[in-house]
């Protein structure tokens, strides 16, 4: 027994300070390891809150064009009548599901789209909008808000949106569909019995919107015109014209002077020319 403890103690002599040392290099969590770890539960937040984002079946860009339409080829109707839209009409500018965010757009130049709520900018619209989707999706009025989108097909949005597409056969169906459409908005919008304003919008409405929706097409849609806006190379053209204007009169009256001057000039030499020539 003794001769045995006398050959263990060496051996566990070597063994204590190795189980120290390998105590002591046992993998402890690392600032990487941690930084990995919130870096996984920062995902996994992310992966939440991506989870939370409510699926929206509704285009921004036909929402967008929607807006267009009503704004250019109704509004300047609606605002010449007076007119109070109803709260039910679904072309209430109010009721856009999107009002909030494109009222946070902030477009400065053309490569500079710029995010009302974070100021976040941006070198396409297309980029705000992705990051509207993602960041700020809590401020779409899901609840009471309108899909726009859903009534371009009364609007003939395609005929405002960059991507316009070409016309095909005209589709009995669905021209069907988009005309009761239509003729609905103006019942809800303008109803017959709102009084003599409801009633002329309500006619126009038809024309503006409505009556080309048959198969063949025989007339064309906004035959009412739309809203005059005068762009900013207009204005710019008109401030440079009345800058020049006067700049070119001042040249005018200076070289008409001029003319008039060297004419005199040429009047009093002349005489004493005529003096000193016989001699
Ligand atoms: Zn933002």
């Amino acid at each position: 027994m003794d001769s045995n403890r006398s050959q263990l103690s060496p051996m566990l002599r070597l063994l204590i300070p190795c189980l120290l040392l390998l105590l002591l290099l046992s993998p402890s969590p690392s600032l990487q390891q941690i930084q990995d770890s919130q870096g996984s539960t920062g995902s996994s937040n992310q992966n939440k809150a991506k989870a939370k984002i409510p699926e929206i079946h509704c285009s921004r860009e036909r929402s967008r064009a929607a807006v267009k339409v009503i704004d250019e080829y109704l509004m300047p109707f609606v605002e010449k009548e007076n007119y109070q839209l109803p709260n039910k009409c679904k072309l209430h500018p109010d009721g856009n599901l999107y009002k909030d965010q494109e009222d946070h757009k902030i477009h400065y130049d053309i490569h500079e789209w710029r995010c009302g709520y974070c100021r976040k900018v941006f070198y396409e619209e297309k980029y705000l909008d992705k990051h509207f989707d993602n960041r700020h999706f809590d401020l779409v009025n899901a609840s009471h808000g309108n899909c726009l989108a859903d009534l371009c097909g009364a609007l003939h949005c395609d005929l405002v949106m960059n991507s316009a597409s070409k016309k095909g056969k005209c589709n009995p169906a669905a021209t069907a569909k988009n005309r009761h459409s239509c003729e609905n908005l103006a019942d809800s919008c303008f109803p017959v019995q709102g009084g003599p304003s409801a009633n002329r919008l309500h006619e126009l409405f038809l024309r503006q919107f409505c009556d080309s929706h048959t198969c063949p097409a025989r007339l064309k849609p906004f035959s009412r015109g739309q809203r005059k806006r005068r762009s900013i190379s207009y204005i710019v053209i008109c401030v440079m014209v009345l800058m020049l204007l006067p700049l070119f009169y001042v040249f005018v009256y200076l070289y008409q002077s001029g003319i008039r001057r060297g004419t005199q000039d040429l009047r009093r030499i002349s005489p004493d020319a005529r003096k000193k020539k016989p001699s």
